[in-house]
């Protein structure tokens, strides 16, 4: 049996191999890169909100993806919208408004900068100004900042 430290570890390890691959992809075959998200299995995680949240719903309308609802006992994000912000600003949004900095980036459920920005086009398909800075690789994004 794998201890759980050494399982987190090689997780780390796969992430930081897809990179460069990643990188080339977004590059050559951006749609190609957009496929790979979508077919990615659910379950990934970018910014989450913490227990701390005090539902003041700061964050809600400054989320570009609509990612962000008010759930049972807090605010949630939808893992499957959200981009870490990457394609629209250079920090995440919802961290920016929120009083008492509980909108944080998951570290069990690390993303790639380029699987980002695939997922901010797939979200806005009919974006062309956001997907010619995708193409250009010249977009916000707080892997920059
Ligand atoms: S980090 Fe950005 S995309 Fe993600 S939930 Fe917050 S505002 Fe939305
Ligand atoms: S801004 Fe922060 S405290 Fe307010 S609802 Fe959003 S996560 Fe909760």
């Amino acid at each position: 049996m794998i201890p759980p430290r050494e399982r987190r570890r090689g997780a780390v390890e796969q992430v930081r191999d897809r990179i460069p691959v990643a990188r080339n992809k977004l590059a050559h075959d951006p749609l190609r890169l957009v496929a790979d998200v979508l077919l990615t299995p659910p379950g990934t995680m970018a910014t989450h909100i913490t227990d701390a949240c005090i539902n003041c719903g700061a964050c809600e309308p400054e989320c570009p993806n609509e990612a962000i609802s008010q759930g049972d006992d807090t605010y949630v994000i939808d893992a499957e919208r959200c981009t870490e912000c990457v394609g629209f600003h250079e920090k995440e949004a919802c961290q920016a408004v929120c009083p008492v900095e509980c909108c944080v980036p998951d570290p069990g459920h690390e993303e790639t900068e380029a699987a980002l920005i695939a997922r901010a086009i797939a979200l806005h398909p009919d974006d062309a100004e956001l997907k010619e800075k995708a193409g250009s690789g010249s977009f916000p994004s707080r892997f920059r900042a």
